[in-house]
């Protein structure tokens, strides 16, 4: 029996449940004396209490992890992608579980929940593949009588920070090719929506996965800083904001680790005078409110091109009415609220000092948030938006999108390629030409061709440029095997079977 962590339930009057750490197989209390909230943000009521973790918490993990570590790397290839099967299948028949977690911690529409388990399940899927994902090269004969091969090796025990926005599917592009490489883990998730981390444990527990190869410990800087500081961890994988993941690397490495550490970002989507206004609209709207503009890959900015920009906005606005706002739990809503009160007063000021910085304001979400104590904010729209204003120069993430009026396809680059950040970028175009320059001239490190969130399938990998990651390994895909295991090549040379003292039946030669 798989042991669930308690979904908060959807309920006004329900008791605070606590969330405990994972460590050697089994939750774990904790011990700090410290905790952190964690809200239904539909409801707006605190239904949680997470344990957050001290540096001895920290090293009991780390000492799991390690003492599993022997005999978890010396598993056959075969033992481990058969395991990794049994894992898809588990995470597979409880995805709508996982994703009930999601929604109740996070506030994402339930499809949407689903959506973020199918991408995470995707990294498991391409991890069954382990052993041919390991596979190393062989030069036979490279001088005479030796042979010169290279394999690819676990670094130990490695370490997963994550962000609140994608609680499960962030995980899983790390614990997935981490442990299948042979490493053992610790996950330090988001304090924010920290239940999906614990309920995937105890799958992972049920699959066979033994003691100790995975551990979840919750907390703030306090543990995260335990982690970067840790002697007995070998790497360290990021995903969150940029100043925290600038930190991460900095303090990582300095530390002897090899670190990914992946940021922020502000997502320009460019339609050409020639795309498809419907398209480009549809493209807009899905991208830049889905999961209320809580994601790295979110449309943060539309670059309207010439001419188009009127039809454009016109096309957007039109669409906006049927982007329903409410609890994610109930079918029909398109977007949840954001993730807490601060966070949704902070998203609600860029409509103001939009409006003050010169912006005109096409649709407000502060007149269109559904009542109730929930964190929600309505769809809003602000065009005529230049790069001096905050709404321009800040990561927003939330359901604010913004148009910026470029004369020429030059300008439109151009303003891509001077924004810090270099996530995610798209083209709305009908040119092929258009669009095969648009990818040679562009930096960022995920392109869209007429496709607004190029999130790479697992078997590729995912990773931005600038200030959206510090380090020089993606996520997930070849790059993630590349990062969780160390080369090693081996020399050899063998005597010639017809110099032996013993007789094996070659013809001798001496
Ligand atoms: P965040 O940077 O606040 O938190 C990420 C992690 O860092 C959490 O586990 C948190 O506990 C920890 N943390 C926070 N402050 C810290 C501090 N001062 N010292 C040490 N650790 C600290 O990010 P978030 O708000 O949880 O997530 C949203 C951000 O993540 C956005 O900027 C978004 O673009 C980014 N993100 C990026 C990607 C990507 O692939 N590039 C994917 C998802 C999210």
């Amino acid at each position: 029996m798989t042991e669930l962590a308690e979904a908060p339930a959807a309920g006004r009057d329900q008791q605070v449940t606590r969330i405990p750490h994972w460590i050697g197989g089994q939750r774990v209390d904790g011990t700090s004396g410290r905790s952190g909230p964690v809200y239904n943000p539909a409801l707006g009521v605190q239904t949680g209490a997470v344990d957050l973790a001290s540096v001895e918490e920290v090293d009991a993990a780390v000492q799991a992890a390690a003492a599993a570590f022997p005999a978890w790397r010396a598993m056959s290839l075969a033992r481990r992608a058969e395991l990794f099967f049994r894992i898809r299948e588990l995470v597979h028949s409880h995805r709508e579980d996982i994703a009930k977690i999601l929604t109740a911690e996070h506030g994402k529409v339930l499809t949407d929940a689903m959506g973020e388990v199918a991408r995470g399940l995707e990294v498991i899927e391409y991890a069954c593949g382990i052993p041919t994902l390991l596979k190393g090269g062989f030069s036979e004969q490279a001088s005479t009588g030796v042979d010169v091969y290279s394999i690819r090796q676990p670094v130990g025990v490695v370490a997963g920070i994550t962000p609140f926005n994608f609680p499960a599917m962030v995980p899983m592009w790390m614990w997935a090719p981490a442990l299948a490489c042979g490493n053992c883990f610790v996950l330090k998730p988001s304090e924010k929506d920290p239940s999906a981390s614990l309920f995937v444990a105890g799958l992972l527990k049920e699959a066979g996965v033994p003691a100790g190869v995975f551990n979840v410990v919750h907390g703030d800087k306090v543990a995260v800083d335990a982690i970067l500081e840790h002697p007995g961890i070998a790497a360290v994988s990021f995903v969150g904001s940029t100043p925290i993941a600038r930190y991460i690397y900095e303090t990582g490495t300095k530390h002897g680790k090899r670190v990914q550490a992946l940021g922020g970002a502000k997502n320009h989507m460019i339609v050409l005078p020639d795309a498809d206004i419907d398209m480009a609209a549809d493209a807009a709207v899905s991208a830049g409110y889905g999961s209320a503009g809580e994601r790295c890959m979110a449309v943060s900015v539309v670059v309207a091109v010439g001419d188009v920009a009127d039809p454009l906005v016109a096309a957007i606005k039109e669409r906006l009415p049927n982007v329903k706002v409410g609890n994610g739990m109930e079918p029909d809503n398109e977007m949840g609220p954001l993730v807490t009160r601060e966070h949704r007063d902070k998203v609600a000021s860029y409509i103001s000092s939009g409006e003050e910085q010169g912006a005109t304001v096409v649709a407000d979400g502060r007149e269109t948030a559904p009542d109730g104590d929930g964190f929600f904010l309505g769809v809003s729209l602000l065009d005529n938006v230049t790069p001096e204003m905050d709404a321009y120069r800040d990561e927003i993430f939330g359901p604010v999108l913004s148009v910026v009026r470029a004369p020429t396809y030059d300008d439109a680059v151009r303003l891509a390629n001077e924004n810090p950040y270099g996530n995610g970028v798209a083209l709305f175009t009908r040119d092929g030409g258009a669009a095969r320059r648009f990818q040679f001239d562009v930096n960022a490190g995920m392109v869209g061709i007429n496709v607004p969130i190029p999130v790479p399938v697992a078997y590729y990998s995912f990773g931005g440029w600038k200030a959206s990651l510090f380090g020089d390994s993606h996520a997930y895909g070849p790059e993630s095997i590349h990062f969780y295991t160390r080369g090693k090549v081996v020399t050899s040379r063998w005597p010639d079977p017809a110099t032996s003292k013993v007789d094996l039946g070659f013809p001798q030669t001496r």
